[in-house]
């Protein structure tokens, strides 16, 4: 195989890309500026270079902690967790959330093998026992995973701070076996403002 084929296979693995738009890309690559092609490789490189995950919440960042954990305006008392980074992404730009994150980096699936150790909760319920966190939003996503994950971190979390702690889970607007990602900015607002009390 030579270099354009190379390319194109590679190009092909990445998620929404099928075989045509990844031959697209690799000629439009090759008919391009080189210094184009020079800064996209260098962007790609630097990505696993230079991004880590925050050692408090999880997020991707270049700093460690993350702009959101050092960032005194937030409010400090409530702890919103998500299953990926890219939850963080989304309900930011909905405005309506001013607390701090924590990213599970998954979902409990016992079908696939995901038990509680293999995800981010033994962190989560550290950071509930030794800071003063008066609220926990489970912004887990609708499906049977994230419900299933929901149920086991707010047993968990009431294990800890009994009912000196509120436990909501984002519920109206956001479509059954729907995904954070996925979800408008208007929905996900009002998934917000209805949140439930578990
Ligand atoms: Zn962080």
């Amino acid at each position: 195989m030579n270099a354009l084929e190379i390319l194109i296979e590679n190009l092909a693995k990445l998620p929404g890309i099928g075989k045509k738009s990844a031959s697209r890309i690799a000629y439009y690559l090759l008919s391009a500026d080189r210094s184009y092609s020079k800064t996209l490789a260098d962007n790609i490189k630097n990505l696993k270079l230079k991004i880590k995950t925050c050692s408090i919440c999880g997020n991707y960042t270049e700093e460690d902690p993350c702009s959101i954990c050092t960032d005194t305006n937030r409010d400090r008392y409530t702890i919103c967790v998500v299953e990926s980074p890219k939850d963080i992404t989304t309900i930011e730009t909905t405005n309506e959330y001013n607390g701090l994150y924590h990213v599970l980096m998954g979902a409990l699936s016992p079908i696939d093998g995901i038990g509680p150790q293999d995800i981010r909760i033994k962190e989560l319920i550290e950071r509930v026992r030794e800071n003063d966190i008066r609220e926990v939003i489970i912004a887990t996503n609708p499906t049977v995973e994230g419900e299933t994950t929901a149920q086991y971190i707010a047993g968990l979390v009431k294990q800890v701070k009994g009912d000196g702690i509120i436990l909501t889970r984002l519920a109206l607007g956001i479509p059954v076996g729907g995904d954070l990602e996925y979800t408008d900015r208007l929905t996900l607002a009002r998934a917000f403002q209805g949140r439930n009390k578990l």
